[in-house]
């Protein structure tokens, strides 16, 4: 292994925030290393292919984004399919449209139009007007029906806290349509990467140095004196040895299983809004990038708490404590020399990938 300052950058981190580094770095003539604690490149966007359905390991990654520039920019590592998620939510043996569009309020309210459908809304809306939190958020945007049904319990088992602790901008991802567009996102842009999303990281990282099952924390003294300057994407209240006390995140549980079956459920991604079942959805890879099979692989997630140390950090949990917490680490990092910090953990934002590709663009170009 290198020492002495053999390269420019270490990056530490080959999921997008720093694999996109690396590709720009590299290509403006840097030397790069990345390294990553775990087996494979891509983190949580990681897709295996098992006798070819690309599975996506660490829960479903759709792509998509309104930014035509960027837009470019991934499809020069991919070619993407034409994928369009419509949003489909089984409580018992009744299936509900998603996002919130005119079927949902058909199926829920029994309106006939967007007329009967507000009208519907403003009924049960309980006259919230300034939403303090998710419930109330919700409850406003499509009433407390609707709520009930679709959205209390999702949450509640997502993120294992009452929705009325809960920050309301999680519920504001979705959006809300008086038209039968039961497309899950507003964007211009979607899609899958054709051969999953392993074969993106690939050819961003391709002529990069990566070492995978590399640990950064645990070798810090040595990886500290190998670059000149070091983006680290991880956990940034991990960086400082939890010195502030640890950020909250949330983790999934994957179940995965394989089933003799050509086609089981019709859909990449069915919700599971219920309370009395403990997953909140189920995954059938190969509807996102269709391949004939005489058998299925389907995906269980069961979310979890996080615990340092012992399972993945997955999402942020950006209610106003954590946030200040967050902080108070920022200005820690803020004031090391030769450090950056970016990404989904590092900056601790409930980032999508296509934002996190135009952070780390935006980034890249401060140090050139
Ligand atoms: N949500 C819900 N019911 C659903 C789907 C989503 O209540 O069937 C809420 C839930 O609070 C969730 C949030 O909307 O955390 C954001 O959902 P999204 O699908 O954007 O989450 P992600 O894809 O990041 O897991």
């Amino acid at each position: 292994m290198a020492n002495n300052m053999e390269y420019d950058y270490l990056i530490v981190g080959a999921g997008f925030f720093g694999s996109v580094c690396a590709r720009e770095l590299t290509d403006s003539g840097k030397k790069c290393l990345v390294i990553d604690r775990r087996s494979h490149l891509g983190g949580n966007c990681y897709t295996s292919n098992k006798g070819g359905i690309h599975v996506h390991e660490f829960g479903c990654h759709i792509f998509h984004t309104s930014n035509e520039e960027l837009w470019a920019y991934v499809n020069r590592f991919a070619e993407f399919n034409n994928f369009k998620y419509h949003g489909v939510a089984r409580v018992d043996n009744e299936f509900y449209s998603l996002p919130f569009n005119m079927w949902t309020f058909q199926q829920v309210y029994g309106s006939r139009n967007p007329v009967e459908a507000r009208e519907a809304i403003r009924n049960h809306g309980e006259g919230i007007e300034e939403p303090r939190n998710l419930e109330e958020q919700a409850i406003m945007m499509v009433g407390r029906p609707v709520y009930e049904k679709l959205i209390k319990w999702y949450t509640e088992k997502q993120w294992g806290r009452p929705a009325t602790e809960l920050p309301k901008e999680i519920i504001q991802r979705l959006p809300i349509r008086f038209t039968f567009d039961s497309n899950y996102f507003n964007d211009v842009y979607q899609g899958i990467p054709i051969g999953g999303y392993t074969s993106i990281f690939d050819k961003l990282l391709s002529g990069v140095e990566v070492k995978t099952s590399v640990d950064y924390k645990a070798n810090k003294a040595f990886f500290d004196g190998v670059a000149k300057h070091t983006i680290y994407t991880g956990a940034i209240d991990e960086f400082f040895d939890y010195k502030y006390g640890e950020l909250e995140y949330k983790t999934t549980r994957f179940f995965h299983k394989m089933m003799d079956t050509r086609d089981a459920q019709g859909a990449a991604v069915i919700n599971y809004p219920s309370r009395d079942v403990e997953y909140t959805r189920i995954i059938e890879h190969k509807h996102f990038d269709w391949v004939e099979t005489d058998f299925t692989i389907l995906t269980q997630e069961y979310p979890e708490r996080y615990v340092a140390g012992k399972t993945e950090p997955y999402y942020p949990v950006n209610d106003a404590q954590n946030n200040a917490k967050y902080l108070l680490y920022k200005e820690l990092a803020d004031g090391l020399h030769n450090m950056s910090f970016g990404g989904r953990l590092a900056e601790y934002k409930y980032y999508d990938m296509d934002d996190v590709i135009g952070s780390a663009l935006n980034f890249v170009k401060t140090l050139k």
